[in-house]
Parts: structure tokens; C-alpha cells; sequence
């Protein structure tokens, strides 16, 4: 895609710091760095997000996340955990529209780098969630 920034680091029209590479991913450093050494997965096909892609396409990226993560995390050994985040959507905070995979070391509570879960659970009864755990296993078949 012509005016999409992670394909014209595919291309290499745009320097990148690469981690890993193959016919069908390229790893690169996030230029913000959350923490020391976050790094993307993308895919080389352009897709959009998680949304666009098939199982043929599932298979040659997502397969290499936990390599990906096992030499992120091989790579210092102050790193202490990994969070792995997938953005699809303004609403989810995706503002590159190329899918790609952050992968986010952890070094400790203050290392820049948080999510926050919310407990709300006192909002759903039981008919809530068997009401919304049936609309999503519907979609299954
Ligand atoms: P997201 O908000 O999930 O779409 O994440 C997009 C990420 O792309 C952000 O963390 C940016 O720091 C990162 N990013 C944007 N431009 C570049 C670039 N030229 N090289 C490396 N990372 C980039
Ligand atoms: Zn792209």
C-alpha cells in the first residue's frame, strides 16, 4: 500500500531497525520504545488488523510470536515478563493501519510501561454473560 508507513519499512524506503526478517514477517524496534527493546511483528502483506486476516495468513505470522518473544526476552536477562498487544481499531488504540504485534519487555511495576484491567464483574449476572458468551459462539459456525 502506497502511503501505508510499515510497508514502506518493508520496502526499506524507510529505515527501520530490524530484529528478525523472513519471506513473510519483519520484526523491527518500535521507534518509541515503551520500554528497552519493544519491537513490532508485521506482517508483509499489507493488511489492515486481526480482522483481515485468513488462516493462511494466521499461520505465517502469528506462528512467530513466541519465538519472536522467546529472543526478546533471551536478549536481557533484567527482562522480567513480556506483554504482547495487538491494537485493531482507533477505538483500541491502533493508529498504524498496517496489523502488527507489539511486544513490550517488562523490567519491573515502574518501567514505564502499564494496563489496566478493570473489575467489572458486579455488572454482569449470570443470563448477562451466558446472553453474550451465546452471541459470540454463534458466530463459530
Ligand atoms: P499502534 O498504536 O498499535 O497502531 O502502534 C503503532 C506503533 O508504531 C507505535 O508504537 C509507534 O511508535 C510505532 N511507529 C510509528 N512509526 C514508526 C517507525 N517509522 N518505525 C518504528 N515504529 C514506528
Ligand atoms: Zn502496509
Amino acid at each position: 500500500m502506497d502511503d501505508c508507513i510499515f510497508c514502506k519499512i518493508i520496502k526499506g524506503e524507510i529505515p527501520s531497525i530490524t530484529v528478525y526478517e523472513d519471506d513473510d514477517v519483519k520484526a523491527f524496534l518500535d521507534i518509541s520504545q515503551a520500554t528497552k527493546g519493544h519491537t513490532l511483528l508485521v506482517p508483509k502483506k499489507h493488511v489492515q488488523d486481526i480482522f483481515a486476516y485468513d488462516d493462511a495468513l494466521a499461520q505465517k505470522v502469528l506462528t512467530k510470536i513466541p519465538m519472536v518473544a522467546q529472543a526478546i526476552k533471551d536478549s536481557d536477562p533484567k527482562i522480567l515478563g513480556l506483554n504482547i498487544v495487538n491494537n485493531n481499531g482507533e477505538v483500541a488504540y491502533q493508529s498504524v493501519f498496517h496489523s502488527h504485534i507489539h511486544f513490550i519487555p517488562r523490567y519491573g511495576k515502574d518501567d514505564g510501561f502499564s494496563m489496566a484491567f478493570s473489575d467489572n464483574s458486579a455488572k454482569y449476572d449470570q443470563d448477562a454473560l451466558n446472553q453474550t458468551a451465546a452471541a459470540i459462539k454463534a458466530q463459530f459456525n
